[in-house]
């Protein structure tokens, strides 16, 4: 894909540097004519070079409402294109001798608080004045139409402070020209309408520009109204109750007019050329720095290019001149939509572009991922995006794919993945998405990559999934305690110290947090206050806390209380990974300890838990010796009685004897001729010893204990905030690729334990929110193109402990970032998955 898209624009770059003539105009009308078939253009077009229009065209309706069409004359609220005509007000009141640019404002505006603002700062955005929107809102009455005295008297009254010291920074501002057209009506004795007519619009003999605002009675002829398309529908999308302003914009124009105004530039019509020079000077600021802006115009390149663009509810504007070559773009557009700014630069500056592409999903139930009722809709996405949603028909040429009715939700995000590892090798990644899942989360337990090697990954070898990732605070121990066999203590307040650095740079670059898993022996040994610390970086940074508890059976209620009390101490969001009462002594009590986290939740504590849905695990024999003790045989007992069931627990493999790979504990002890006790102490004996002899060999062990209730599993998944994880990998534990298909089938078509609306909720949104992505999860314009597509009649699981990679029914389509990457159980490999980081 990636080779394509390089060879396109190396042909565009050829293509437009091979000269001028025909080609700027052919592109410029199949670019705007594309646009205008994906309801993204509704405007007008003017392209001009040594005096000559060489193109120009009307695309669309001057009113949704009517259906009147467009011409060259329509004319457009201009927005940000006003300042120029408002800087130009002001340029000749200069050579009227009303005014200098240097004059304090306070001289013609003595309400304003301001004494160092000078007019010149207005005009170049360096006056440090606050924007007025968010003031006005804050203090309008409901039925106010702000004016320009009306905002003179607003910071007068409320004397909003400057935001820096005049001169000091570039910042653009609207007040700024506001300021600017009241000061003109001031100094002139007129209103800002009357004065552009006298001063600008009769000169320069426009026939299609005023002034237009909510406080004027007529509307004019050739007037353009504001709209927006938005989920196959149009809206009014025009002025609000802050235009009764002027200055900063509600000029209106058409393309003709804008072509003959950016001619008088070249002339003395309205000014002097030594004053229009003054307009298209860089801004030099107190420390004598630049910025790339002059009075209403924007510098691309001084002496030679200069543009604006402008932007206001409706419409999305701009103008571009080429001063060296003695060129000119105009386009004016009223549907909302700044898309195709960008092409027309590109265009207009001889660079490559490329169109946005559409593709339109028909014919299916969408489940959006919040909850709320499946819906008959379709679905367009345009690039990586969601474009709409709604009763769409297709553009012409559109690409089409008929989802049949079945289902189509947001691509499924997995909380709690163990495949990054594998993704390398099988960038494919079906173990994801043959179950639906388009993002994994990695970095749990504790372990996990660093950004930087995650993302040197992604350069070195596309992927077909999107990963995001906590920092492990075991992998944080490594890199400062040294190895594995240093970390059987507590970490040193200067080790600490250490970590928090490397936590808060990973933070920086969007790791979602912190994870712990502190269970394991790499982290078993670290005190509650070290974990408490690095949480408080996490909070700090804004990040979420996700952990392995310390016990999920013999001390599942300690380490309960562990995490609350993280959360409650270092005031984040705190995650439980794969919640599960593994203790049988405790099977049954999920209801108890629900309702605890419940009121933890109750107190302010912002405590989830992810769940599998499988009643056994996979892990080291190890983990059934809590305190480490692994040839204790009273330990060895306990586990055989409290913590795992040897007649159901499987050794999917052992390196130290590979005869034993796929037995049961009991099978194994029965051929030993020893009680499951003693063959649980030694199979991790001769695990070590296999270890030792070879230091490189990793997975020695494993086992898949059952040690939960059915029960209990369908009360955790259940709970109102719990999301669905795999806890998976690429093989293993046959949750690796079944976990999502499994919820859908058994959970929710078999034993109705909640409704298909729920689950994909738990799959998606509540996932997203639970480890802090943003703009995934949820199936709405603007999301993510990450989408499945699936049958819930037949969709279910396949994998198992005999053949845990056996491929999902029922995933028909699977997109991601708008790429469709697996189809009728196979990668189409494509590769557009991303680094996902944190949402701030
Ligand atoms: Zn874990």
């Amino acid at each position: 894909m990636r080779i394509i898209l390089l060879l396109l624009l190396c042909l565009l770059t050829q293509v437009s540097m091979s000269g001028q003539g025909t080609f700027i105009p052919k592109h410029l009308d199949s670019v705007l004519q594309y646009l205008q078939n994906i309801h993204h253009f509704n405007g007008t077009v003017l392209y001009a070079e040594n005096g000559k229009i060489q193109y120009k065209k009307a695309l669309g309706v001057e009113d949704f409402r009517t259906g009147k069409p467009l011409n060259t004359h329509s004319a457009f609220n201009l927005a940000s294109l006003s300042k120029q005509f408002f800087a130009m007000g002001i340029l000749i009141l200069t050579e009227q001798r009303k005014l200098h640019l240097d004059d304090h404002i306070q001289q013609y505006l003595p309400e304003l608080p301001y004494p160092d603002i000078t007019i010149q700062h207005l005009l170049q955005h360096t006056s440090g004045l606050p924007e007025y929107f968010d003031l006005f809102t804050l203090y309008k009455e409901a039925l106010d139409t702000l004016t320009n005295e009306g905002l003179i008297q607003l910071y007068a009254d409320k004397k909003p402070p400057l935001e820096f010291a005049p001169g000091e920074r570039w910042a653009y501002c609207n007040t700024n020209y506001v300021l600017i057209s009241a000061i003109i009506e001031r100094v002139s004795g007129m209103n800002a309408a009357t004065f552009m007519d006298k001063n600008i619009i009769k000169p320069l003999g426009l026939k299609d520009t005023y002034i237009y605002h909510l406080r004027m009675p007529e509307v004019p002829e050739n007037h353009v109204v504001g709209y927006r398309e938005e989920n196959g529908g149009s809206w009014l999308h025009d002025l609000i109750n802050v235009d009764g302003v002027t200055g900063d914009g509600n000029m209106y124009s058409s393309v003709e007019d804008l072509w003959t105004w950016e001619q008088s530039w070249y002339t003395e019509k309205l000014v002097k050329k030594s004053t229009l020079e003054l307009a298209l000077k860089p801004c030099i600021l107190k420390d004598g720095k630049t910025a790339p802006y002059g009075f209403g115009w924007g510098i691309v390149k001084p002496g030679e290019m200069y543009q604006h663009t402008g932007g206001w509810n409706g419409f999305a504007n701009i103008i571009c001149r080429d001063v060296k070559n003695k060129r000119c773009l105009v386009v004016l557009n009223s549907n909302g939509s700044g898309m195709y700014i960008p092409l027309v630069q590109a265009i207009f500056e001889h660079k490559p572009y490329k169109l946005p592409r559409t593709t339109l999903i028909t014919n299916v139930q969408v489940i959006d991922g919040t909850g709320i009722p499946a819906r008959a809709a379709s679905v367009r996405v345009m690039d990586e995006t969601i474009e709409a949603v709604g009763q769409l028909k297709p553009y012409p040429g559109e690409t089409v794919v008929d989802g049949q009715g079945k289902v189509l939700a947001p691509g499924f995000i997995d909380t709690h993945s163990h495949l990054a590892g594998s993704t390398e090798d099988y960038p494919e990644a079906l173990a994801a998405l043959n179950q639906g899942v388009t993002t994994i989360v990695s970095g749990q337990d504790g372990y996990g990559s660093w950004i930087d090697s995650i993302q040197a990954q992604f350069a070195r070898k596309p992927i077909a999934i999107n990963i995001a990732t906590y920092t492990g605070q075991t992998a944080l121990r490594e890199m400062v305690m040294g190895g594995s066999d240093q970390l059987k203590r507590s970490a040193t307040q200067q080790e600490i110290d250490q970590m928090k650095v490397i936590l808060r740079n990973e933070m920086k670059k969007g790791s979602l947090g912190l994870s712990t898993g502190l269970e394991y022996a790499g982290a078993y040994f670290s005190t509650h206050d070290e974990v408490i610390q690095l949480a408080k970086v996490t909070a700090e940074e804004k990040g979420r806390y996700i952990s392995h508890l310390r016990s999920e059976d013999i001390a599942l209620k300690e380490a309960i209380s562990e995490i609350i009390e993280i959360g409650r101490q270092a005031k984040l969001p705190v995650q439980i990974s794969h919640f599960k009462i593994a203790l049988k002594d405790d099977w049954g009590t999920a209801p108890q300890l629900l309702a605890w986290l419940e009121s933890a939740r109750t107190e302010g504590i912002d405590i989830t838990a992810d769940c599998y849905p499988y009643v056994f695990w996979n892990s080291t024999m190890k983990v059934l010796f809590p305190k480490t003790d692994y040839n204790n045989p009273v330990s060895a007992q306990y586990a055989v009685d409290h913590t795992f069931d040897p007649a159901q627990s499987i050794v999917p493999r052992f390196a130290a004897n590979p005869v034993y790979a796929g037995k049961t504990i009991s099978e194994i002890a029965a051929l030993r001729q020893e009680t499951p006790a003693q063959t649980l102490m030694g199979l991790i004996a001769e695990a070590d010893a296999y270890e030792a002899a070879h230091p490189d060999a990793t997975g020695i062990e494993a086992i898949l204990g059952k040690s939960m209730l059915e029960e209990d599993v369908a009360n955790i998944l259940a709970w109102a905030h719990t999301n669905i994880c795999s806890d998976g990998a690429n093989g293993g534990h046959p949750r690796g690729y079944g976990s999502f298909t499994r919820v859908l089938g058994m959970y929710v078509r078999e034993q109705k334990i909640m409704s298909l609306e729920t689950a994909i909720q738990k799959m998606t949104s509540l996932a997203a929110a639970h480890v802090g992505i943003a703009n995934r999860g949820i199936l709405a314009p603007g999301y993510a193109a990450d989408l499945v597509l699936f049958d819930p009649a037949t969709v279910k699981d396949n994998a198992s402990v005999q053949n845990p990679r056996a491929l999902s029914d029922g995933i028909l389509k699977v997109w991601v970032n708008g790429h469709c990457v697996y189809e009728d159980q196979k990668a189409t490999k494509w590769y557009p998955g991303k680094f996902v980081g944190r949402k701030e």
